[in-house]
C-alpha cells in the first residue's frame, strides 16, 4: 500500500518542488473530514518554471518516433497496472469512492494507456491526388509543442490518462494541472511515469487552485493547447483568455443529461441504468443522468419502482456500499440549495434531499440520493448542471414531448432512451441533440476507442479518447513532393 506523503509537491523537470512561494493548502478526504496531506499552493511562478521544462523537452521527445513513443507510454500503462490497488487505494482516500469503485477507475486508466501506446503504430495521414503531374501529396501529424492540461476532481486517475497519453503521443511535452480536490493521484502518477523511464521535462505537474495555478497555464504565451475538462463557467473564462492569443482550446464540460423511457421500455432495466446513470460516483459524472422523462402510460409504476429502489441506495465508502460522498462540503451546500429552491417553487422530493446527518456519514459530504417531480421544465433544477446526485422525474405524453423536452437544454452531452421500438431508438437518435446516444442503458460509460465529447454548451466540438483525440493533440501538416521524370 503507498503511503500517503505529508506534502505533496509540484513535479517539475523530474523532480519535487514546493510551490516558490512556499504556500501549502490542506487536502481532505470527503469522506469524513480527515486533513490527508498538505499540497502546494502554487502560482504563476511554479507554471513558468513548469512550461519551460516542458519547452525544453519537447524537441527530444519528438524527436523520437511515435512508435518509441507509444512503447514508453505501454510501459507508463504497465507501471498502472503494477501498482492498480495502490492507485485505487489513493483514489478512494482523496475522493471518499469505495476502493472496488477507484479499481475500476484505474483500470479504465491503464486501457487507456495501452490503446493510445497502440497508436504510435498506426498514426496515420493520407496521400491524394494532384492535379500537376509528377506531384505526390500526403498528410502527416505534427506536435503542437506544450499542452496545458487542467482537470476536474471526478474520476481523477481516467481523466489524467484521457488527457497526458494522447498528449504525450503525439510528440507534445505537456503540463497538467489536475483538482485542487484529487492531488494524490496526479502524483502518484508521475512517480510512476519516471519508474517506467519517461524524460524529465516531459510531463510536469503544477498544483493549486484554478486562479492561481490553472489561468496562468492558460495566459501563457509558451503553451500551445490548452485542453479542459471542467465546468462550462470555468470553460467559457479559458476560452476568452486563450483566444486572446489565439491558443487552441479543446473543452471538455457538463451536461444535463437525460433518460426517457417509454411506454415500451422493459421498466426493470430501465429503473436499473436509471440508477447507475444518475447516482453512481455520487452523480459526479458529466454524463451523470439527471432529467428521467417518463411517458405518462408507464409513470406511475415507474415512479414507484425507483422510488423505493433509490430510498433502498447503500452509501458510504465500502466496496458493498452503493455510492460514496460528493466531493467537498461546498458541493453539499450546492445540492441542498438547489433541492430547497426547487422544493420553494412546488417540486415533491420523492427520495433523500439532504445532507445524512446519522452517525456513521455525519462527518463526511455524504448526500442522500435525491429524486424529485413536479419540476418545471425551465426551473433552475431543470437547466443548472449540479453534478451530484440529484435527478428529476418529468411526466410526458409520448415521443415527442419527450425529444422537445431532452433537447431543451444548454448542454447536449449524451443521452438515453429506452424502447422495445428500433424504429422509435433510431428516431431518437437522429433527432437528439448530444454527442453520445445510448439505447436501452444508462447515460454514461465510455470506453478508450470511443471518442467522447458534446455539442452545444457541453464542449467546443472536440472528442476525447479514440483516435478522435490525435485531432486535439496534432496538427496536419501536408507535403508536397514534385518529382521530375527526368531523373530516373
Ligand atoms: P471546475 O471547472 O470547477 O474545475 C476544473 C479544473 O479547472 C480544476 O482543476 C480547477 O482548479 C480548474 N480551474 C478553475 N478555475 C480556473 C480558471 N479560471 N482557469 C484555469 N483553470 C481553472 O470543474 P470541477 O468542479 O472540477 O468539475 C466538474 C465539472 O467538470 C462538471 O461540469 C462536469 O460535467 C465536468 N466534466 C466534464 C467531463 C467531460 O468529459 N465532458 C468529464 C468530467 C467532468
Amino acid at each position: 500500500m503507498t503511503t500517503i506523503p505529508h506534502d505533496v509537491m509540484n513535479w517539475i523537470d523530474g523532480r519535487e518542488c514546493p510551490a516558490t512561494t512556499g504556500q501549502w493548502f490542506d487536502n481532505v478526504s470527503p469522506a469524513d473530514n480527515r486533513v490527508l496531506c498538505r499540497v502546494a499552493r502554487s502560482g504563476a511562478e511554479d507554471v513558468r518554471a513548469a512550461v519551460a521544462a516542458a519547452r525544453i523537452a519537447q524537441p527530444g521527445w519528438a524527436q523520437k518516433t511515435a512508435v518509441a513513443r507509444g512503447d514508453l507510454l505501454r510501459e507508463i500503462a504497465l507501471a498502472l497496472r503494477t501498482r492498480r490497488q495502490d492507485i485505487a487505494e489513493l483514489v478512494a482516500q482523496e475522493t471518499g469512492k469505495s476502493v472496488k469503485l477507484a479499481l475500476g477507475e484505474a483500470d479504465a486508466a491503464i486501457e487507456m494507456g495501452m490503446f493510445v501506446a497502440g497508436e504510435g503504430r498506426r498514426l496515420y495521414g493520407r496521400t491524394t491526388t494532384a492535379s500537376m503531374p509528377h506531384r505526390t501529396v500526403m498528410t502527416v501529424r505534427q506536435p503542437l509543442g506544450v499542452a496545458g492540461l487542467i482537470i476536474s476532481f471526478n474520476t481523477p486517475m481516467p481523466n489524467i490518462a484521457w488527457k497526458v497519453f494522447p498528449a504525450l503521443l503525439c510528440g507534445n511535452a505537456a503540463v497538467l494541472k489536475p483538482s485542487e480536490d484529487t492531488p494524490l493521484s496526479a502524483w502518484l502518477f508521475a512517480r510512476l511515469c519516471q519508474e517506467a523511464g519517461l524524460p524529465a521535462g516531459v510531463l510536469n505537474i503544477v498544483h493549486g487552485y484554478g486562479r492561481e495555478a490553472g489561468l496562468p497555464l492558460v495566459e501563457s504565451p509558451d503553451v500551445d493547447l490548452v485542453s479542459f475538462t471542467g465546468s462550462c463557467e470555468t470553460g467559457r473564462s479559458i476560452q476568452k483568455v486563450a483566444g486572446e492569443r489565439l491558443a487552441k482550446v479543446c473543452l471538455e464540460l457538463g451536461g444535463k443529461n437525460a433518460l426517457v423511457v417509454c411506454d415500451d421500455a422493459a421498466l426493470d432495466n430501465a429503473v436499473n441504468w436509471t440508477l447507475q446513470a444518475a447516482f453512481s460516483n455520487a452523480g459526479q459524472r458529466c454524463a451523470a443522468a439527471s432529467r428521467i422523462v417518463v411517458f405518462d402510460a408507464v409513470y406511475d409504476r415507474f415512479r414507484d419502482l425507483v422510488v423505493k429502489a433509490t430510498r433502498e441506495l447503500a452509501v458510504g465508502p465500502a466496496d458493498t456500499d452503493f455510492m460514496g460522498p460528493v466531493i467537498n462540503a461546498r458541493q453539499v451546500a450546492k445540492l441542498e440549495d438547489a433541492v430547497r429552491q426547487a422544493k420553494a417553487a412546488g417540486a415533491v422530493i420523492l427520495a433523500g434531499g439532504a445532507k445524512l446527518t446519522d452517525p456513521a456519514h455525519a462527518a463526511g459530504c455524504y448526500m442522500a440520493p435525491t429524486l424529485l417531480e413536479n419540476v418545471a421544465p425551465d426551473a433552475d433544477i431543470s437547466q443548472q448542471e449540479l453534478f451530484g446526485p440529484v435527478a428529476v422525474l418529468y411526466r410526458v405524453a409520448g415521443f415527442e414531448e419527450a425529444l422537445a423536452l431532452v433537447n431543451h437544454s444548454r448542454y447536449g452531452l449524451t443521452a438515453a432512451i429506452h424502447t422495445a421500438s428500433l424504429h422509435r431508438a433510431m428516431t431518437f437518435a437522429e433527432r437528439v441533440e448530444a454527442g453520445v446516444v445510448v439505447v436501452n442503458g444508462g447515460t454514461h460509460g465510455s470506453e478508450p476507442h470511443m471518442g467522447f465529447g458534446g455539442v452545444k454548451n457541453s464542449g467546443t466540438g472536440w472528442r476525447e479518447a479514440g483516435t478522435e483525440a490525435l485531432d486535439v493533440y496534432s496538427d496536419w501538416k501536408y507535403i508536397n513532393l514534385i518529382h521530375s521524370p527526368g531523373c530516373c
